[in-house]
C-alpha cells in the first residue's frame, strides 16, 4: 500500500521501476547498505551535532566491532564536527532547527520530507551530502551536458519537494542548498574534509522540478531510463511484468529476465 511519498522513493522510481516495484510493493528486495554509505550518513549527523547512537540499526551495525565503533566511524563523527566549524557552514548552520520532519501534499499523496538544516526564522532550507568530489563534474545524460554530484543525482528535485513543503507549512518559499561535504587527500596523504555550499539559483528550474514530482503522482512522466510511466499510485497497483528495468542495480542483475541481446559493434554517428 503506498501511505506516503519521500524523495528516496521517488528516486528508487525513476532509477529502476522493476527494482523499486520489487522494493516497495513485493517487498522482496531491500537494496543493500555499504560501509561507505553509512560512514556518509554519520558525517551528516556529525555536522549537525548527532552522533554514532542517532544512526539507524542497520547502519551501526555496519560500522561497528566488538570493541565499539569502527576507527572509519570514529574519524567520520571526527571529520563532521570539523566541517560544522568551518566559517560559512557554521554561520549556515546558526540557529538552524535540524532533521525537521514535514508531511507536504503533492498531487494528492502525503509526502514525507526530513530536513536535515532547515533555518525557519531565515527561511532558508540546507541538506547535507557526502561525496567524493563535491567539484567534478561527468556527464549528466538526463541534462545533455556535464554536471558535478548534485546535477548527475537530481537532487534538485529533491530540493524542490523540500522547498515545496516549507511552502505548505509555512506560506513562503524558502531558500534550498546542498552542504556538500568532499574528501581531499593532503600530500601528506591526510585525508581532509573539502566542504562547499551550493545555494541553488534558479527558482524556475525549482518549480519545474516540483511539478515533475507531482506529475509523478497524477499523471504519465519521465523516468531516468527515458521510459513513460504511469503515476507512482499506479504504479504500485500495476504488476512488475513489463516495468523498464535499469539492468545495472543488484536486484535486476540477479533477477536477469533474458541473457541473449542482439548485437553488431556501434557506427559512429557523429563526424
Ligand atoms: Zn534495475
Amino acid at each position: 500500500m503506498l501511505d506516503h511519498l519521500s524523495f528516496s522513493q521517488w528516486k528508487a522510481w525513476a532509477a529502476c521501476p522493476t527494482a523499486a516495484h520489487a522494493q516497495y510493493v513485493q517487498r522482496a528486495y531491500k537494496p543493500a547498505a555499504t560501509e561507505a554509505m553509512a560512514i556518509g550518513k554519520l558525517v551528516e549527523l556529525a555536522l549537525v551535532g548527532k552522533d554514532f547512537e542517532d544512526l539507524e540499526a542497520g547502519d551501526q551495525a555496519l560500522l561497528m566491532t566488538k570493541k565499539g565503533p569502527c576507527v572509519a566511524a570514529q574519524r567520520a563523527v571526527e571529520w563532521g564536527r570539523k566541517a560544522a566549524a568551518m566559517p560559512d557552514v557554521a554561520t549556515a548552520l546558526q540557529g538552524t532547527e535540524m532533521q525537521a520532519e514535514l508531511r507536504p501534499v503533492l498531487g494528492g499523496v502525503p509526502w514525507v520530507c526530513r530536513l536535515d538544516v532547515w533555518d525557519r526564522a531565515g527561511g532558508c532550507v540546507w541538506d547535507v551530502k557526502t561525496t567524493a568530489s563535491p567539484l567534478d563534474e561527468t556527464w549528466v545524460p538526463r541534462l545533455e551536458t556535464r554536471g558535478n554530484f548534485i546535477a548527475a543525482l537530481g537532487y534538485g528535485y529533491q530540493l524542490a519537494i523540500y522547498a515545496e513543503a516549507v511552502r505548505q507549512a509555512t506560506g513562503d518559499w524558502p531558500g534550498v542548498g546542498i552542504i556538500a561535504i568532499g574528501k581531499h587527500t593532503t600530500r601528506a596523504g591526510e585525508a581532509i574534509p573539502d566542504v562547499w555550499l551550493f545555494d541553488w539559483t534558479d527558482a524556475d528550474q525549482l518549480v519545474g522540478y516540483r511539478n515533475a514530482l507531482a506529475a509523478s503522482c497524477t499523471g504519465p512522466w519521465t523516468c531516468d531510463l527515458g521510459a513513460v510511466l504511469p503515476p507512482i499510485p499506479e504504479l504500485y497497483k500495476s504488476p512488475a511484468a513489463g516495468l523498464p528495468r535499469c539492468e545495472q542495480c543488484d536486484w535486476c542483475v540477479a533477477n536477469r529476465e533474458n541473457r541473449i541481446r542482439q548485437y553488431a559493434d556501434p557506427r559512429r554517428t557523429r563526424a
